[in-house]
């Protein structure tokens, strides 16, 4: 049914950038055989995904979506992909992305963008707009996101999906192609909170192959997510974020998030504004961590190891053969960001720059340890607007990075976050996004307070 589907929208949609068909039928065969021979199944057997074009998938491309790693095929699956895979999900296929999950519009793919299936012109968000867009179209019941500076929640409140930012350290990051290591989370991309939290259910725990994963027994979020669609928010407080709301931000987009706000407090919660002053700075120093540590995570695409390998005419060198390969694989995004971490990294620079962003950071968690001291969840649009016109704010860098306003500071303090689908604004009927967050390991709040929207 879902492979008919894309061979029906993603001409259009181009959500995805491999489609594996023979796969995910051979796989949607053995869950039907287990069914029958009486097994015991998981709740998501033989419910297909998309997954996002960076988790490594064995025997299947894993592109990032650049040119760099064109023909690469990993020789082994990410714990997501291997946690899948052993509880019966069949993988339809790898879903587009900006290159190296750098962007806000999914546009920075080297395969071409993904169309938004609310309007086609405009953008699905980014990076990971394939994943929010494959389940947007009905392409995939389910898919697999990164999220490290909002990859997730951004796509999913500009499609009118949900998607979910886990507690940094909650789902391991083994095959997770890195774009900023302190950053980086998958998660889950549905169309109900509770499609995330039973898939939150299966990707999640410990993993002995990251040195990141947090070693504790996870609570059940799908019964949090149950608890919540019960809808009493009796005793729970919620702090609006000050920084996130008002003047610049698309007005339908409040209106809708303010509505959202009064829904929970008909269910009985307690809602109070909080002054988060850091958040301002989030911005400016996550653009120099970030560049920071991708610069020096994608110094291993070298040309020697894996895929692309352009070799100059005459007699080259190794570094001739480095430098073609990457002035030919990487994209205008990936070059400006190498170019501006390896700057903010220089001897002479790294105190002004990077050490200067990580006190930033510092900032932000104490903003958040102190606005969770006084209430249990902290909430703001996921996004300043609705999806833009494709191609709007590709010559804007700063344009593009202001997108991620109030997605960042969750990343920056590897707290949790998750956006739902608040409506749609007046202005252009497009979808736009709720955003909750919760303390870190307090990801179950999310699901409670996220369901009760629904
Ligand atoms: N828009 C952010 C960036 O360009 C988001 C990145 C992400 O979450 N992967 O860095």
């Amino acid at each position: 049914l879902h492979l008919a589907r894309i061979d029906a929208v993603d001409g259009a949609v181009h959500a995805f950038l491999h489609v594996d068909r023979e796969g995910a039928l051979a796989q949607a065969a053995a869950s039907d055989e287990r069914r029958a021979a009486g097994e015991t199944l998981s709740p998501l057997d033989g419910v297909p995904i998309a997954v996002k074009d960076v988790l490594t998938t064995e025997g299947l491309p894993t592109t990032c979506g650049s040119k760099i790693l064109e023909g690469w095929l990993p020789p082994y699956d990410s714990t997501v992909v291997s946690k899948l895979k052993a509880a019966g999900l069949p993988i339809l296929g790898k879903t587009n992305m900006d290159e190296f999950a750098m962007g806000s519009s999914t546009e920075h793919s080297a395969y071409g963008p993904t169309h938004n299936p609310w309007d086609l012109d405009r953008i699905p968000g980014g990076s990971g707009g394939g994943s929010a867009a494959a389940v947007a179209a009905f392409e995939a019941p389910l898919a697999i996101g990164t999220d490290t500076g909002g990859s997730i929640r951004q796509p999913g409140a500009v499609t009118g999906t949900v998607g979910v930012k886990p507690t940094y350290g909650g789902i391991s990051r083994y095959g997770l192609v890195a774009l900023a290591n302190s950053l980086d989370q998958a998660g889950p991309v549905t169309r109900t909170v509770l499609d995330s939290a039973l898939l939150h259910d299966i990707i999640g725990g410990h993993d002995p192959k990251d040195s990141t994963s947090i070693d504790q027994e996870w609570p059940s979020f799908t019964d949090a997510a149950r608890s919540g669609a019960a809808g009493d928010m009796t005793g729970v407080k919620i702090g609006v974020i000050t920084e996130l709301a008002g003047d610049g931000w698309q007005p339908g987009v409040m209106a809708r998030f303010t509505e959202s706000v009064d829904l929970l407090v008909k269910a009985g919660a307690e809602v109070v504004e909080v002054s988060c002053p850091s958040f301002v700075h989030a911005l400016a120093a996550y653009y120099l961590i970030l560049p920071a540590e991708a610069s020096s995570n994608l110094a291993k695409f070298d040309a020697m190891r894996y895929g692309l390998r352009v070799v100059p005419d005459g007699d080259p060198s190794a570094e001739d053969v480095m430098r073609a390969t990457r002035d030919a694989g990487f994209g205008d995004e990936v070059k400006r960001r190498i170019i501006l971490g390896t700057y903010a990294l220089s001897s002479g620079y790294y105190d002004a720059y990077y050490g200067q962003a990580q006190k930033v950071r510092t900032l932000i968690s104490r903003d958040f340890e102190a606005a969770f001291a006084s209430v249990d969840v902290l909430v703001s649009p996921t996004a300043p607007t609705t999806a833009f016109k494709l191609g709007e704010k590709l010559d804007d860098p700063i344009a593009m990075y202001l997108n991620d306003l109030a997605t960042i500071p969750a990343n920056l303090a590897g707290v949790p976050g998750i956006s739902v689908p608040s409506g749609l604004a007046d202005e252009d009927g497009l979808p736009a996004g709720f955003q909750i967050l919760a303390p870190a390991l307090e990801d179950e709040r999310l699901y409670r307070v996220g369901a009760a929207l629904e």
